[in-house]
């Protein structure tokens, strides 16, 4: 691992280090030990001169902000001006954006250096890298295995010690569950926390922009720059962002803790063990532990697999080989949109605009789209019951540790599963993190998932940071 957001930032505001030694030494990292794709794009030469300009600013006696010189990795489904956006999409080959996403821009304001776009499922679509156009990433900790996903390629960056700090994107679980199987911290916020203004739309009632890095309070310090209203973005909340560095260091005494049977039950022994685990230690530090069940888990799959297709068979549909990257031309405009489509989208993202044009179809909507929908409500209702008892709920963050290359993609329903813990808060909207708590018997990482009500960030980092100081070790990546 490289050394931590606040640590660089640190040194960096007080001249103790330069922006520059910092992002050649990020840059020679990725240079000596990419094999494992994490990154689409490096953009060495534009991450140098921006960290000249943050010298010369800390030369001058300006601050530069909170993340002066911290090389960051972003996914490539976040939109940077003059810079190509591909979503590992074929469809998006050659597009490069006419602006930045806020987030981009916030962390700019910040200090903080753009080094690579990283590489993820295409449109986001996956739980295991496997379906970027360019080929999967491998999971640091195991070449054999897969990242996660979909933003494989963020989590493994910050796995490997490439950069000390990724954004990702989360519709149902696409940060923390690359988190887990990459040994890192991710974090999903309350909808509507992080402006999704330039983040290329996938499901766009569900999906997040969140940080991966190695440890809670470097993630809660990242999430204070890129939190916060954004007047481009209609979901946007208006109002106080939640403290969130200032609460890793609060007490967890009498915090009230539920511990979720359905975000244990059906995961791997090893991973149901360290939950446990984790829930004593939370005990041990003085919270109350109490386990509760919330069946209306079980139906987050499903519901979400109705719901994400659907938003994305028409937040999908603008890529249509006029306005976008790619176009295959034929004898007419329609049968130029049908070429583009079918050398454009890979077979999963195919299959997820075929369900969810037909979920949203005549005839078919009250049964599928609506129904989901209902149960939607019923998920977030169980949330809400378990709030009134419980300050935050905990759980594993999948059902498994990393699994191998080619294991689930010959069967879509299988590689689904591996959402099914992390699904209801993007269902209800609500926060949840992602933090390593020691392995497994083959030595690879496993994910504790800490659930919050929304704007409950305070009370999810302070238990987070507290489980984070007892963690067993996940043992040496690389
Ligand atoms: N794995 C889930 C899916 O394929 C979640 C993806 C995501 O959060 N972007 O839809």
């Amino acid at each position: 691992m490289s050394d931590s957001v606040l640590a660089i930032a640190a040194d960096v505001r007080t001249g103790r280090r330069s922006a520059r030694e910092v992002v050649e030494a990020s840059l020679a990292r990725i240079a000596g030990g990419d094999d494992i794709h994490a990154f689409l794009e490096v953009l060495a030469d534009a991450a140098l001169s921006r960290a000249d300009e943050i010298d010369r600013s800390v030369a001058r006696g300006d601050d530069p902000g909170p993340l002066a010189g911290v090389p960051v990795a972003l996914k490539d489904n976040m939109c940077t001006r003059g810079i190509a956006t591909t979503c590992s999409s074929r469809i998006l080959e050659g597009w490069r954006p006419p602006y930045d996403a806020t987030v981009v821009e916030r962390l700019r304001q910040a200090g903080a250096v753009v080094v690579g776009k990283t590489n993820m499922d295409e449109f986001a679509m996956g739980s295991s890298t496997e379906n970027s156009c360019t080929g999967p990433t491998l999971n640091p900790h195991d070449r054999s295995r897969v990242p996660g996903g979909s933003s494989g390629g963020s989590a493994a960056s910050v796995a490997a010690g490439f950069v000390p700090l990724a954004l990702g994107s989360d519709t149902g679980g696409s940060i923390r569950q690359p988190a887990a199987l990459c040994g890192v911290v991710g974090v999903k916020p309350t909808y509507g926390l992080v402006s999704r203004y330039g983040l290329v739309a996938f499901a766009s009632s569900l999906d997040q922009i969140g940080p991966l890095s190695a440890s809670v309070a470097d993630a809660a310090l990242c999430l204070e720059v890129i939190a916060g209203h954004d007047p481009r973005d209609t979901t946007s909340l208006d109002g106080p962002v939640p403290e969130m560095l200032a609460a890793t260091d609060r007490p967890v005494a009498g915090k009230r803790v539920g511990l979720v049977t359905e975000l244990i039950e059906g995961t791997a022994p090893d991973v149901a063990a360290r939950v446990r685990e984790s829930a004593d230690a939370l005990a041990e530090a003085g919270c109350s532990v109490e386990e509760i069940s919330i069946p209306q888990f079980r139906y987050g799959l499903s519901a979400y697999y109705l719901i994400a297709p659907a938003e994305a068979s028409s937040n999908l549909a603008r890529f249509d080989g006029v306005r976008y990257g790619l176009r295959v031309d034929a004898q007419d405009v329609a049968a130029m949109n049908v070429a583009t489509r079918t050398a454009g989208f890979g077979p999963e993202v195919k299959r997820r605009i075929m369900l969810g044009t037909y979920a949203l179809s005549a005839g078919y909507y009250d049964q599928y789209y609506a129904k989901a929908q209902r149960v939607r409500t019923w998920v977030a209702n169980g949330f809400a019951d378990a709030y009134t008892r419980f300050d935050a709920l905990i759980g594993a963050t999948t059902p498994t540790s990393a699994f191998r290359l080619g294991e689930h993609t010959a069967d879509p329903l299988e590689m689904y599963r591996s959402d099914t813990c992390t699904v209801p808060a993007n269902l209800a909207g609500h926060p949840a993190i992602s933090v390593p708590f020691g392995a497994d018997g083959d030595g690879l990482p496993v994910g504790v998932q800490i659930l919050a009500p929304p704007l409950g960030e305070d009370t999810m980092f302070t238990l987070a940071a507290a489980l984070e100081r007892v963690a067993p070790g996940v043992g040496a990546s690389r």
